[in-house]
């Protein structure tokens, strides 16, 4: 198979990336290993600078009919106590909210619209497993299908395949790792409706637990010390539950549903980035260039704007042959903005997730955050942050 873009992994970075550059006329092989995107473990958010660029390319309307919530503010509980941290109703965009659609209906909804496009190739079940190198530069991929290995030869490789890429592995760019001492424990349980329809926080008695609103369910995310899972069994599933229903009141009837460890799944977290994204022939963006941390909800947004500025630079570069520096190009505009939220989530993985988890009293609204209360206006910070963030991407490259 030969193709000009070969893109290796299926997520918000490589999507967007296939679509955008199929769009533009570009032929793109996009290589994903599972058969669906049915996979829980990317989070739900899309972000206001995410519906802009959907605007910008004629498929918001459509994009918010699908089964949506919108979040116009995201409050944490300490104990009985609560702060709004983040009010993104003044954001100066067609959507001044955070949506929640779970990741795959958004990745449905943009493979179907690149679909449209003869040049877009989406590969499921196929995954990337090796570099093919020439001359010291890369010129394609080899795959592994159902039935068997399969190479694509492509005047670009991209590496999307996230946090446990492939391609970076096999690149033998060096990776720094930046250390995450937290770990996600992910589960469902039965929605309980209490009455604010927005995504919740709750922090009290060393634990720390994120809703996420899934309409009849609650996306749960609890946040766990690194390698901290096996201790949790051995106290056992009861003790579990109740762990879960006193730090989330809410939850009291709902935990009975937690019936088996199967049930829970480990996500496990990393920071890390390469100092160089690319090599001749070959680029990295999204968690493959930058693994992001949960913390603060910013990685999906840095993946889809990562893409957005890669189609950007490299639309008009495939007419002339991709060169190293256009590559390179693509990393001086977005490393800034990933290393930036990078520095942040280590600074609150130490100074903010370890104490609390430290901390067995009951908590109540850290003075510095309880700012947010006295000064509403401070709401717009991590509004802007989370929702838009810096270097925001717009869509410069047109249909062909
Ligand atoms: C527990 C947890 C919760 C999170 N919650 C949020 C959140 O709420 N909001 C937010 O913005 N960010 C969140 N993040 C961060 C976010 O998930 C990532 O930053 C984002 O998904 C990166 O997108 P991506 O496209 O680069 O990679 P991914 O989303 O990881 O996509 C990579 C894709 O490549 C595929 N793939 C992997 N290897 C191969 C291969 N060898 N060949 C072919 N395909 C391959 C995978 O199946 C996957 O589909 C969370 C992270 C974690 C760990």
């Amino acid at each position: 198979m030969k193709t000009q873009c070969c893109i290796a992994g299926g997520g918000p970075a490589g999507i967007m990336l296939g679509f955008l550059l199929a769009r533009s006329g570009v032929d793109v092989v996009v290589l994903e290993k599972w058969p669906d995107f049915f996979r829980d473990f990317r989070g739900d958010t899309i972000h206001p600078s995410t519906m802009r660029l959907l605007r910008e390319l004629g498929l918001l309307d459509e994009f918010l009919k699908l089964p949506h919530n919108e979040t116009k503010q995201v409050a944490l509980h300490f104990g009985e106590e609560s702060v709004v941290v983040a009010d993104f109703t003044h954001l100066n965009v067609p959507c001044p909210f955070l949506g929640f659609i779970p990741q795959w209906d958004f990745l449905n909804f943009l493979a179907s619209k690149a679909k449209q496009y003869p040049s877009f190739h989406l590969l499921m079940e196929t995954e990337a497993i090796g570099l093919i190198e020439e001359g010291g530069r890369v010129v394609g991929v080899r795959a592994k299908e159902k039935d068997g290995e399969i190479e694509i030869r492509a005047d670009l490789v991209i590496g999307a395949d996230g946090r446990h890429s492939t391609i970076r592995e096999q690149s033998k760019i060096p990776v720094f790792d930046s250390g995450a001492p937290i770990d996600v424990l992910w589960f469902s349980v039965p929605r309980v409706d209490d009455g604010t329809g927005q995504s919740l926080g709750y922090i009290d008695k060393g634990r720390m637990m994120v809703l996420l609103d899934r309409d009849s369910y609650w996306q749960c995310a609890h946040i766990i010390h690194k390698g901290d899972l096996e201790k949790i069994k051995v106290r056992g599933l009861e003790a579990f539950r109740n762990d879960i229903a006193e730090v989330v009141p809410l939850l009291k009837s709902a935990v009975v549903e937690i019936k088996s460890w199967d049930q829970v799944k480990l996500l496990s977290v990393a920071v890390d980035h390469l100092e160089t994204w690319h090599r001749p022939g070959l680029l990295c963006i999204g968690d493959s260039a930058h693994a992001m941390s949960p913390i603060g909800g910013v990685g999906i947004n840095l993946a889809v704007q990562d893409a957005v500025a890669a189609a950007n630079v490299l639309i008009p570069a495939f007419g002339r042959g991709v060169t190293e520096k256009d590559l390179a190009a693509i990393q001086l505009r977005r490393e800034p903005p990933a290393r930036y939220i990078q520095r942040f989530q280590v600074f609150a993985h130490t100074h903010i997730i370890e104490p609390i988890l430290q901390n067995p009293s009951r908590r109540s609204v850290p003075l510095a955050l309880k700012f947010f209360n006295w000064l509403p206006v401070l709401r717009r910070i991590p509004a802007y942050v989370i929702g838009i963030g810096w270097r925001s991407e717009h869509i410069r490259t047109d249909i062909k």
